[in-house]
């Protein structure tokens, strides 16, 4: 209670006391025949017992008052006491690994975790630049993670590399969040999330599928060409039945040849074996190959292609077979997401910097909430397989993946029901 209310109501009650005293007073003054004498006496004595009485409840709420504070203001700093050793005891022996730095990354202290994930002693660390001991596959991803942290935007769950001592390496789900201090200075945690065992078991996935891959490929081809030999023996008349046979066969196995290749390049780009080979290759040629195998597809489909470039491009160095791979697999999506009647348009330009090309259809879009998965492996968007039932979700992951490898970029716009432009933008 605050003081000024004890004061109050014990003066209240000393009043009500008073009053009371008064009464008794007057009744004593007017039943009982007291001497003229004794009167003022008697009215003195009132004033002063009243006068000591307000004095000692005062004073007892206002010491009531001082004891309750002080035993809440214990009560308060026990709990911050508490709730603060709770919290570094937490730091301390939490299993995942933290690391506070300050605003230019320094390191200010570690806990048990982070040591043992480094093996590097908690002493070590203080005044270490945070950002050195952290690597990556995707180089441009980690340069990144200092810049996001000095504008104070947080990093969420990007896979980085660390090194203990002797090199044995850990792969780690890394997030950052700044903070400011009771000082207002710029502070940030760091969690390093091991993930390494995951990252195993992914590379034995990957290895397996690789494998069964290659194995896969041999007979398929080999079946392909039979099928080729029996539809073209001479000698031997298919009958109409037979050769629809034969032909849902074929079909049925290039759609197993393409299946087991996307398979092949994705495992290929995951274990990092799929090595850029570059050579120097005349890009009017390439275009009009890659244009000319789709184009009997286009037919079929009722899909017109146009090509619009400033031929005669001249030469360009990169891998052309990386770069066919991520051409083809974008002008094929082109023409398959659009429906009878509809046209794909094929764009290049090759300046001094850079070579764009770009490939735009009135197909079907892709749906806007879609579209920030569009890249990820194994996706395909809501309206694809009412469209189009064949598909993997592997072509555009394999795509970006080697546009990535090939120093590239590669963006869309899309809008569902009015058509998808995807351009890839390549460094000369
Ligand atoms: P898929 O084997 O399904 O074609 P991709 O990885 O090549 O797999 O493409 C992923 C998804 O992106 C497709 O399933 C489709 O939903 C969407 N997509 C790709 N290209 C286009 C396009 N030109 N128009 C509309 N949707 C597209």
């Amino acid at each position: 209670m605050h003081p000024e209310y004890s004061v109050s109501s014990s003066l209240t009650v000393s009043g009500i006391v008073c009053v009371g005293l008064m009464g008794i007073g007057f009744l004593v003054w007017k039943y009982i025949n007291i001497p003229p004498a004794f009167l003022p006496i008697l009215f003195v004595g009132a004033v002063l017992f009243s006068f000591a009485l307000i004095t000692v409840v005062v004073y007892q709420s206002l010491r009531m008052y001082a004891s309750a504070h002080s035993i809440a203001r214990d009560i308060t700093s026990e709990i911050l006491t508490y709730s603060r050793e709770l919290f570094s005891e937490l730091y301390r022996n939490s299993p995942v690994p933290y690391i506070l730095i300050d605003k230019t990354g320094i390191i200010e202290s570690v806990n048990f975790s982070a040591a043992r994930l480094f093996s590097i002693e908690i002493q070590k660390f203080e005044g270490v630049d945070v950002f050195t001991l952290i690597e990556g596959e995707d180089e441009q991803k980690i340069a990144l993670i200092p810049e996001y942290f000095k504008q104070g935007r947080f990093v969420n769950d990007v896979e980085a590399i660390v090194h203990e001592m002797d090199g044995k390496v850990h792969w780690v789900m890394l997030s950052l969040f700044s903070f400011r201090d009771t000082n207002n200075d710029l502070k940030g945690l760091m969690t390093l999330v091991d993930i390494t065992k995951q990252k195993q078991i992914d590379k034995a996935k990957t290895e397996f599928v690789s494998l069964a891959s290659h194995q896969l490929r041999t007979p398929v081809s080999a079946m392909r060409w039979n099928l080729e030999l029996l539809a073209t023996a001479t000698g031997t008349q298919l009958s109409e039945l037979q050769q629809s046979y034969v032909q849902k066969i074929s079909r049925g196995l290039e759609r197993m040849q393409t299946l087991v290749d996307d398979f092949l390049n994705v495992s290929k780009l995951e274990l990092g074996t799929l090595s850029i080979q570059r050579s120097t290759f005349d890009l009017t040629q390439f275009f009009g190959l890659v244009v000319e195998e789709y184009r009997a597809y286009a037919a079929t489909r009722g899909v017109e292609v146009e090509t619009n470039w400033n031929e005669p491009f001249g030469t360009f160095s990169s891998d052309s077979h990386l770069l066919n791979m991520a051409v083809s697999n974008i002008l094929g999506n082109a023409i398959k997401y659009t429906p009878v009647g509809g046209k794909v348009r094929a764009y290049a330009f090759l300046d001094e910097k850079t070579l764009t090309i770009a490939i735009a259809d009135n197909g079907i879009g892709i749906p806007e909430e879609d579209q920030e998965m569009i890249f990820s492996k194994l996706f395909r968007a809501s309206n694809a397989h009412s469209h189009e039932s064949d598909g993997t979700g592997l072509g555009l992951y394999i795509v970006k993946e080697a546009i990535r490898i090939l120093g590239g970029t590669i963006t869309f716009e899309s809008k569902q029901g009015v058509g998808t432009t995807f351009t890839v933008i390549l460094p000369t």
